[in-house]
């Protein structure tokens, strides 16, 4: 039996920076406490947790003599800047390409412009970026919600970074319809996510069996599984090699892998391995 591996899968730059910014404090010997799940991955977070880092749910949990981590989607100044009066010490993993929207975001309302941001208003990212223009953003899912804003002046239009291109232009359009002065659209939507799916999708199609390695919970992992099921049936969304089942690759001569953007390269090569050895 063959394996192929999907071009893009499992880390994004993101979370494996972040992984990393944490391992660094670890060999430094810090005492390394994560606001919220570092990532959203069972084993992973096991594996990190065995090497002693605990996650807190509010700043106040922190103490002197303790390293904070910011994870990737970043968090408000406020929150910030309470970490920075507790702990010893903050690494801030906010994702660049997080940090490039609360940046706009910020230098927007600076200049008293509104900001339409198109995401996930529950969504810590679009928490932390909101916490940047509390005064002058609005988070609107589509562009149905502009309905319900005040008049927007001079907008500045930008995405969280991992909602579909369409949702986002759609809003986008439909802002410049009702605003009043100029509207100034930045696509800050992050690759990471079409890029596997798009990755996933092809190698689908010329595979008998395929194995999406994510949480059962993992929102990217399952969209990855979907699409894989668009052109091979027995697509299965596994988390680690314990879940394969022999009887699903009978008759199987070409298997391809894939995971979810909170996949570490460690479950992937477990993963091939128990597929190889099947073969
Ligand atoms: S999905 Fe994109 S924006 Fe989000 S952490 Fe990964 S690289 Fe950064």
């Amino acid at each position: 039996m063959k394996v192929l591996l999907a071009d893009e899968r499992g880390f994004c730059f993101g979370v494996e920076r972040a992984v990393d910014m944490v391992e660094d404090a670890l060999g430094e010997g810090e005492t390394v406490r994560t606001l919220g799940p570092l990532i959203h991955n069972n084993e992973e977070m096991g594996r990190l947790e065995e090497s002693g880092v605990t996650t807190i749910s509010e700043p106040v949990q922190i103490k002197r003599g303790e390293t904070a981590v910011i994870r990737a989607h970043g968090v408000t100044p406020g929150v910030q800047n309470d970490l920075e009066s507790r702990a010893s010490k903050v690494v801030d993993a906010t994702c660049p390409f997080v940090t490039r929207v609360q940046k706009l975001t910020a230098r927007a309302a600076n200049e008293g412009r509104n900001v339409v941001i198109v995401g996930n208003p529950d969504h810590p990212e679009m928490v932390g970026v909101k916490g940047y223009a509390p005064d002058h953003a609005f988070i609107v899912n589509s562009a149905e919600e502009l309905a319900s804003l005040p008049k927007l002046q001079n907008p500045l239009v930008v995405s969280q970074t991992t909602i579909k291109a369409k949702t986002f232009f759609d809003t986008a359009e439909a802002v410049k319809e009702i605003a009043e002065g100029d509207t100034e659209v930045i696509n800050t939507i992050c690759s990471a996510t079409r890029d596997r799916q798009d990755s996933a999708r092809s190698l689908s199609a010329h595979v008998d069996a395929f194995y999406v390695i994510g949480g059962e919970h993992s929102s990217n992992s399952r969209k990855l599984l979907a699409v894989c099921k668009e052109n091979c049936r027995k697509s299965f969304l596994i988390q680690t090699e314990a879940d394969i089942n022999a009887a699903d690759l009978e008759g199987v001569e070409t298997v391809g892998v894939t995971a979810g953007a909170s996949t570490p390269n460690w479950l992937i090569d477990n993963v091939v391995a128990k597929l190889e050895s099947l073969g």
